[in-house]
């Protein structure tokens, strides 16, 4: 941290952004595919409980197939961020998401959380992550969402190093922006697609025994409205609704259901842009904003 920056220098807000065609919002769904992986990065001895393994295979066996119908049926585009462990587990699944043309987005390898990592480590993650999804569906990400929303302050330079336009992980503002790779001049920026607790349907749905902490199942009905709530508003502010759900929770018929509902919400809004984030990414960088910096939080010693 350099030193005109004293405790209190925290960037400004986020600005309002333009959207393209007469847009008046945006919106973007994430599909993210943890598997097995994360419930190994919980507890590695859940790899031996087939029943907890079987509920985590439910996402790319059963769920991913009805999602990609699903978007297929109403002409949606989506983002797929994708563990590079689930990848090579179920290659012929990701390569299905290609081939419809969802855009596909590094999440981890084993779905670590970066927090506490150091530098080295989120490295070595970031690569073999980069290097699974090259093998299975050759290609180069040019999205990144943190397992567990967990980034460090060394995350945005090490993605902009490997070539990353955006990262969706961070939670300040509910509108895209350009955020820097560290305070000081000549810094890089990287877009950030922001996300939210409460647009992620893992505090709706996520329930394994012994794994995922209390767990609860709620409603459909109640996140649907939660849901299209923040997207109305969301519609009306001209902000980006940036929806996360994991085909192995929202995979299931009520809850895919739920989703369509809210799919026909947002086709409803004529000046909504729906579209996947590596779309919303490009042109929020067309926008030539200025970065922002976030500094790490200082205190007394
Ligand atoms: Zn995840």
């Amino acid at each position: 941290m350099g030193e005109d920056s004293g405790l209190h220098d925290v960037t400004a807000p986020a600005a309002a952004v333009s959207w393209p065609d007469g847009h008046r919002a945006a919106a973007t769904l994430g599909f993210d595919m943890d598997g097995e992986d994360v419930a190994i990065t919980v507890d590695p001895e859940s790899r031996h409980r087939l029943s907890a393994m079987s509920h985590q295979a439910y996402g790319a066996l059963t769920g991913v197939p009805r999602v990609l119908e699903l978007l297929r049926r109403h002409d949606v585009r989506a983002t797929f961020f994708c563990p590079g462990y689930t990848a090579e587990r179920y290659p012929d699944v990701l390569r299905r998401v290609r081939d419809d043309g969802h855009e596909i987005a590094h999440h981890g390898f084993m779905h670590e959380a970066m927090a506490g990592m150091t530098r080295e480590q989120e490295t070595a993650v970031l690569d073999r992550g980069l290097e699974a999804l090259d093998r299975v569906v050759g290609l180069r990400p040019v999205g990144y969402r943190a397992p567990m929303w967990e980034t460090t302050y060394a995350t945005a330079e090490l993605l902009l190093d490997r070539g990353f336009l955006y990262d969706s992980s961070l939670m300040d503002s509910d509108v895209p922006y350009e955020l820097a790779e560290r305070p000081g001049e000549g810094a890089r920026s990287i877009v950030e697609i922001p996300v939210s607790w409460a647009l992620d349907d893992w505090e709706q749905f996520a329930f394994v025994p012994e794994l995922f902490g209390p767990g609860v199942i709620e409603d459909p009905a109640k996140s649907l409205a939660m849901w299209t709530a923040e997207l109305t508003e969301a519609h009306r502010h001209g902000s980006c609704f940036t929806l996360t759900v994991h085909p192995f929770l929202s995979g299931r018929l009520g809850r895919l259901r739920a989703l369509e509902t809210l799919i026909e919400t947002m086709q409803s809004m004529s000046d909504l842009w729906l579209a996947p984030a590596g779309e919303l990414a490009r042109h929020v960088r067309s926008l030539g904003l200025t970065p922002r910096v976030f500094p790490r939080p200082e205190i007394e010693s």
